[in-house]
């Protein structure tokens, strides 16, 4: 049985998190993935292109599976 799990999660390279990348919008000058909360916030440019380090985002409590 094949389930069919539309996982379109992108890292964006502006904050660092995990989001949709179908919500959200291409770094105007490298093209990669840029959040919706980023873009809410004005932010156009990946952190690269604004010549900063890309933000690690908080970690997830550790699940011992
Ligand atoms: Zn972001
Ligand atoms: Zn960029």
């Amino acid at each position: 049985m094949a389930q069919i799990h539309e996982h379109d999660a992108m890292i964006c390279r502006a904050c660092g998190r995990e989001e949709r990348a179908s919500e959200g919008y291409p770094c105007t000058t490298c093209g990669t993935f840029i959040c919706l909360i980023c873009t809410f916030q004005g932010v156009t440019q990946c952190a690269k292109c604004r010549g900063e380090p890309i933000p690690t985002p908080p970690m997830p409590p550790a699940t011992n599976a």
